[in-house]
């Protein structure tokens, strides 16, 4: 099976070919990503409308890269995934009708996928974990726990009350005056700095529900970078070591907590997996391994190219529905706001 497929809800255009051999082990042919850094830095975030055009200005070419690299013609392609949403509603709109225009010009089934359950399910593709699993979702928009039970099948234990954890980086980022994205730049300014120098807080620690906080913990950030003003550079380096050095805490405890709730349920998580673009931070990747070596469990990390937006999981995604022989219609609109697990919403759509 072979599918292509599409992502476009953010600020990354992006487009994959995967397979699945007759075993449902993956295999990516091609991961064709444009990152839009450089048209939002000048704002500062992500500006919607410049991003929707500039999906519009590179998806084609992208997509024609994609099927290229992979060395395959449409004629070779099994089903054809776009992401549906969550996202900006009008980049949506551009990679949805695409996919949407060449599975019905090229006469092949059409997937939507939600951007989440791209992430969800990538570590099926990297290390073919099995259900059920933990699963930490930490992104731009979205932190949550989640029982992955099945493909479709979701149920998220907590998710953050305020904030998600990218947010907070980029936030923090942004107030200590780093350039956008702030996640990688925090990181990176956080190896020269002493995780210990501020005292911050570890916002929902050793509470029993897996849910999460992130704007206290950003807020402690400008309140100590305010008292010490102006900043060095030294400075800058202290306050993103001790902020991660909190965030890892906060997230290691999160997850731990979620392990407790899972604990009572008669199959056990074959996995923790983490997913999502703060998932590519070295210090919670190595929070996560210390947590999994302490409890047994098995970790599943994809690679870091693979925890931001990118097209290889939306064409997995879809490619799992697929088998299932889910498809969609030319009918299916894009959803700016889609949770991932709520069934009594009715644009849910995974398992009846
Ligand atoms: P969502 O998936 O929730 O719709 P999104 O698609 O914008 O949101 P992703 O692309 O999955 O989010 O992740 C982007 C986020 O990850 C940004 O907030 C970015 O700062 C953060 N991020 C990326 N790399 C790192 C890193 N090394 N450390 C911390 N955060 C990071
Ligand atoms: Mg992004
Ligand atoms: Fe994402």
């Amino acid at each position: 099976l072979r599918v292509l497929g599409i992502e476009s809800t953010c600020d990354e255009t992006a487009a994959a070919v995967v397979e699945a051999d007759a075993a449902g082990r993956g295999r990516i042919l091609s991961n064709a990503v444009l990152s839009q850094i450089a048209e939002h830095a000048a704002y500062g975030g992500v500006v919607p409308e410049i991003a929707a055009r500039a999906h519009v200005d590179v998806l084609d070419r992208l997509i024609r890269r994609a099927l290229d690299e992979a060395g395959c013609a449409l004629a070779d392609i099994d089903a054809v995934a776009a992401a549906a949403g969550p996202g900006l509603i009008g980049g949506v709109m551009v990679g949805l009708t695409t996919g949407k225009a060449i599975a019905l010009a090229a006469g092949k089934p059409f997937v939507a996928v939600n951007h989440l359950e791209g992430h969800a399910l990538t570590p099926r593709l990297t290390d073919g974990i099995d259900f059920p699993y933990l699963l930490l979702l930490v992104s731009g928009g979205h932190s949550q726990l989640v029982s992955v039970d099945g493909v479709g099948d979701y149920r998220r234990l907590g998710s953050t009350v305020d904030d998600a954890l990218g947010e907070a980086f980029d936030k923090a980022a942004k107030l200590l005056g780093l350039p956008y994205p702030g996640g990688p730049k925090v990181e990176q300014a956080a190896r020269n700095g002493d995780p210990e120098r501020f005292d911050l807080p570890r916002p929902m620690a050793g509470r029993r529900n897996p849910d999460f906080s992130f704007s206290g913990l950003k807020t402690a950030v400008r309140q100590e970078a305010e008292k010490i003003a102006p900043l060095t550079v030294g400075d800058v380096s202290d306050l993103c070591a001790s902020f991660q050095a909190a965030c890892v805490d906060v997230v290691v405890d999160r997850c731990r907590a979620a392990l407790r709730v899972l604990a009572d349920q008669p199959k056990p998580p074959s996995a923790l997996v983490a997913a999502g673009g703060v998932a590519a931070n070295g210090a919670i990747r190595r929070g996560l391994a210390r947590l999994c070596l302490e409890s047994g469990l098995r970790l599943a990390l994809p690679p870091v190219g693979l925890c931001s937006d990118n097209g290889a999981m939306i064409a997995w995604a879809g490619l799992e529905r697929f088998r299932l022989g889910w498809t969609d219609g030319m009918d299916f609109v894009a959803r700016p706001r889609w949770p991932l697990d709520s069934r009594s919403d009715p644009r849910w759509h995974g398992k009846a």
